[in-house]
């Protein structure tokens, strides 16, 4: 059934999302600081104290590809091929991502609280979290394709208001709602 996704969706590797700059190549290592009107992106590296300090986690990163726009077309293809796009209109493709946010629950569920890196899972587990979140990302995407949005563009919008709404310098260490602070 077109809507089930753990068929596959034509993706052979994990996902892999990574910030851009404005020309969609990836900077690594530097935290993006905006968009500047001449198209260039703005990056900051990351200080070692003070407010910008990173923690040890923050040394994961992703590879660079596939893009989001890769992911889009790779799906695209996928369903193009399959004579799926007649299932793939917006509400479906909303409930079946919903669907896949269950299917990554599943994996957490009774399991209690789970130490970043997953140390305790087995490979096999950690495989099935990784279609699992694979199969979230490509519906997520195929979703904002099929609404026009622009993905790669909203999050650094996104982003940036969610800068303006919580300023490292007010909020920093606290997980208190932007509603929460007073100026
Ligand atoms: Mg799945």
């Amino acid at each position: 059934m077109a809507m089930k996704s753990d068929a596959g969706h034509g993706l052979d590797r994990d996902m892999a999302m990574q910030p851009t700059n404005c020309n969609g190549t990836t900077t690594p290592n530097k935290s993006y600081t905006g968009c500047h009107a001449n198209g260039e992106a703005g990056f900051q590296t990351p200080k070692q104290n003070g407010t910008n300090r990173r923690t040890p986690s923050s040394t994961f990163t992703f590879t660079a590809e596939p893009t989001i726009e890769d992911v889009r077309r790779m799906q695209s293809e996928f369903t193009d091929e399959r004579d799926w796009n007649k299932f793939h209109q917006p509400r479906n493709l909303l409930l079946a991502m919903v669907g896949e946010v269950g299917e990554v629950s599943e994996l957490f569920q009774w399991r209690g609280e789970v130490a970043e890196g997953l140390p305790d899972w087995t490979d096999s587990e950690r495989e099935h979290l990784a279609h699992e979140l694979s199969d979230v990302l490509i519906y997520l995407v195929e979703l904002a394709e099929k609404c026009h949005i622009d993905l790669p563009q909203a999050v650094l919008r996104k982003m940036a208001l969610n800068r303006l709404k919580y300023p490292a310098s007010k909020v920093h260490g606290s997980a208190k709602k932007y509603t929460e602070y007073s100026d």
